[in-house]
């Protein structure tokens, strides 16, 4: 596969010709914020593992991370409890049931089998070793920005509507306190969660961000090794099993690689050994995925022959 910068801008290009206009899908409702972005916004980057940047479209455009930030903060947690106890405590299965599903938590007794859940997302928030709630905010600050490559921001906007609208995420936290699943104060883990979905990215960053996971965990624009390089393989079979909530499976299947999904019309896929690629897009599917983001990331995925269940 030719990854010369020539190369990696007309596959973006490509992309983004074939699936910028794609209709379908309809914005996230339910936190007011994300339903008045513009829909027509698409934006599509790849980031190598040596640093080589292409983008094309709106790749540059400031959008709510949401569910992608659960694997910030997983990448933090799993660095400071280890694989065994991240495991033990919050699972690595499919729920095979929407992202906010509390009859998951029930039929598994308060186990959230995902950190990529919002169930085991909060959960993971509460492992974090941190004296207060701004210390827990901070460690979260800190691991996406050194992530993603550059300083991230909350952004007050969608903060306020998340925290005006988040009932049903709170309720979640309360089951998992009353399942002992929950390590710190429920309110301020489901705050924090919060928060942590509130911060603005771009498709640039995002494709950053995926080729971190692709080095093993070394920022190839920072320069930084940003997670333990043993800890980045289970990072990425929790995207593989539950990244794309219930379409985890069709999307293994379709273009099989590590991804992650986010109701602000995000979407990361990691090319292991090789790049990240990062689309955003508002319109999501049915299980709140990016529709145009899932096309042009399959598209260039396909184009180098990114599947890692195909190789030789
Ligand atoms: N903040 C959103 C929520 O908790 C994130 C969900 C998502 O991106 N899937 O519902």
């Amino acid at each position: 596969m030719n990854l010369d910068q020539s190369n990696l801008q007309k596959l973006v290009d490509d992309a983004h010709a074939r699936h910028s206009k794609t209709s379908g899908g309809a914005n996230a409702s339910y936190i007011p914020y994300l339903a008045q972005v513009p829909s027509h916004l698409a934006g599509v980057a790849i980031v190598t593992v040596d640093g080589k940047v292409a983008f094309a479209g709106d790749a540059d455009y400031p959008f709510a991370i949401e569910s992608i930030s659960k694997v910030c903060t997983l990448a933090a947690a799993i660095d400071q409890v280890g694989s065994a106890s991240l495991r033990h405590k919050i699972g690595a299965d499919p729920t095979g049931l929407p992202f906010n599903s509390v009859i998951a938590l029930e039929l598994h007794k308060g186990k959230p089998l995902s950190p990529l859940v919002n169930a085991g997302a909060m959960a993971t928030v509460s492992l974090l070793q941190a004296k207060d709630t701004e210390a827990r905010w901070q460690a979260i600050v800190d691991i996406q920005s050194a992530l993603v490559g550059s300083p991230v921001k909350l952004s007050d906007d969608v903060n306020r509507s998340e925290q005006d609208t988040n009932f049903h995420n709170r309720g979640i936290a309360w089951l998992l306190y009353a399942a002992n699943a929950m390590y710190c104060d429920p309110m301020e883990a489901c705050d924090v969660y919060t928060r942590q979905c509130s911060t603005l990215v771009t498709a640039t960053q995002l494709a950053t961000m995926a080729a971190t996971l692709a080095g093993r965990g070394h920022n190839p624009v920072t320069g930084k090794q940003v997670v333990k390089a043993e800890h980045v393989r289970h990072i990425l079979a929790e995207m593989t099993m539950e990244g794309l909530y219930e379409h985890s499976g069709d999307w293994a299947y379709n273009v099989g690689l590590p991804g992650k999904s986010g109701v602000g019309g995000g979407l990361l896929a990691v090319v292991p050994g090789v790049m990240g690629i990062a689309a955003f897009s508002p319109p999501l599917d049915v299980a709140g995925n990016s529709v145009r983001g899932q096309l042009m990331v399959a598209d260039i995925a396909r184009a180098v022959g990114a599947n890692i269940y195909d190789k030789q």
